[in-house]
């Protein structure tokens, strides 16, 4: 069993990884040269695309910004999960919200516009408070502006002007105040069959995922069970196969849905060791169309993000429960190199390892930590 993955970073050498005692080869596409090279190594394998498509037996993403010449080639195999369609509302926030709006699943208010003088009319429809979103090619809260005063129309406007709003518009969002960020990671696999991760939360500085705590404390089981039913949704809506991230604002009761990964998700990291089986393998079973395994949480888990730094003593691998994935690449600023996972009995007990794991890491680089170690223990 072979499975083809479009990108070639580190979600898709934990693929690989996964893929390894179930005896399933994963290969990954560089698409910035259109090679097929090996997850882990990065280098080349002695095959072309098109041999590596042909002798694939499931083609699939690890993001969705895969240039479209490739996924509608990948698409022509029949073998691609999930569908291009699928993979293009992740990657196009107007098919996004058309889709939320189309299967009524609760979302932002917003407008998309393809003309900067419909600012004006977003602000009598929106509010004065508004986050401006390119419609494709965004991620880590990059391709994005606010608006926090009208006083600043003016200046906004003219940051905005160089872009060719015609080809790529814009969603403009009202800016809400939610409770918290809450992410689901659920699977469907090729015969319908859907499991779902319990909620994570999910803590963010400056646009960037940093932390992960899962299940998310204090979440109702009506909560959990009406992101289910969004879940169920959206994944059968979309005829989905493979992991499907759905991320969401809490305000309240309700769940705003805010985006949609339509692949593994760095929120659903935690997986790897706070359950059975983690949403990796999940994805290549799903694609594959074999069995889909257990979803349920072992204990509390957090999930940290190693972001921009790589010096850092590895003796915090005695804490028990605490596991590290490391990516294998060059240092950058705000570069995800790789994440933490602990594992615990209780969140008290979680709030300790976090404190504890805190005493070995540049503080400078998690700025989420300390705090959220607090707030559990
Ligand atoms: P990602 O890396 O998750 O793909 P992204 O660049 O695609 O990020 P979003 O997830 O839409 O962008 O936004 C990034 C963050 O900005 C969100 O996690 C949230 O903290 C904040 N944000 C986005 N939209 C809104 C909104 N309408 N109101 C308030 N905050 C928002
Ligand atoms: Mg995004
Ligand atoms: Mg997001």
């Amino acid at each position: 069993m072979r499975v083809l993955v479009y990108g070639a970073g580190q979600l898709a050498q934990m693929m690989y990884l996964a893929g390894c005692p179930l005896g399933i080869d994963v290969q990954a596409v560089d698409v910035s040269n259109d090679t097929v090279v090996h997850p882990v190594s990065k280098q080349p394998l002695d095959t072309s695309l098109a041999q590596a498509i042909e002798a694939a037996d499931a083609l699939t993403v690890e993001f969705e910004h895969v240039p479209e010449r490739l996924l509608e080639q990948a698409a022509r195999s029949a073998k691609l999960m999930p569908s291009i369609d699928a993979i293009l509302v992740g990657a196009d926030r107007v098919r996004e919200k058309r889709l939320l709006d189309s299967l009524q699943v609760p979302n932002c208010p917003h407008k998309v516009i393809s003309d900067l003088s419909e600012l004006d009319e977003c602000i009598d429809l929106l509010g004065d408070k508004l986050i401006i979103k390119a419609s494709r090619d965004g991620y880590d809260g990059y391709g994005q502006w606010r608006l926090t005063d009208t006083s600043q129309l003016d200046e906004l406007k003219l940051s905005l002007s160089g872009l060719d709003l015609k080809t790529v518009p814009l969603v403009v969002e009202s800016m809400l105040s939610f409770d918290r960020e809450l992410s689901l990671i659920g699977v469907r696999g090729k015969g319908g069959e859907v499991k779902v991760y319990p909620l994570a939360e999910n803590l963010h500085h400056q646009g960037q995922l940093h932390v992960s705590v899962a299940p998310a404390p204090q979440v109702s089981l009506a909560l959990q069970e009406k992101a289910e039913a969004i879940f169920k949704t959206l994944a059968e809506g979309m005829d989905y196969v493979g992991v499907l991230a759905v991320e969401m604002f809490q305000c309240g009761d309700e769940l705003l849905v805010n985006e949609l990964a339509p692949r593994v998700h760095n929120s659903g990291h935690w997986t790897l060791s706070g359950a059975d089986i983690s949403q990796f393998e999940n994805h290549l079973r799903a694609v594959a169309g074999l069995p889909l395994g257990d979803t349920a949480a072992i204990g509390p888990s957090a999930m940290i993000n190693v972001i921009g730094c790589s010096s850092f003593s590895r003796d915090l691998l005695s804490i028990p429960g605490c596991h590290l994935h490391w990516y294998g690449k060059s240092v950058r600023d705000k570069r995800k190199m790789g994440h933490i996972n602990l594992v615990a009995k209780s969140y008290a007990g979680l709030g300790e390892k976090m404190h504890t794991l805190s005493q070995y890491l540049p503080l400078e680089f998690f700025p989420k930590l300390v705090n959220e170690a607090q707030r559990l223990s």
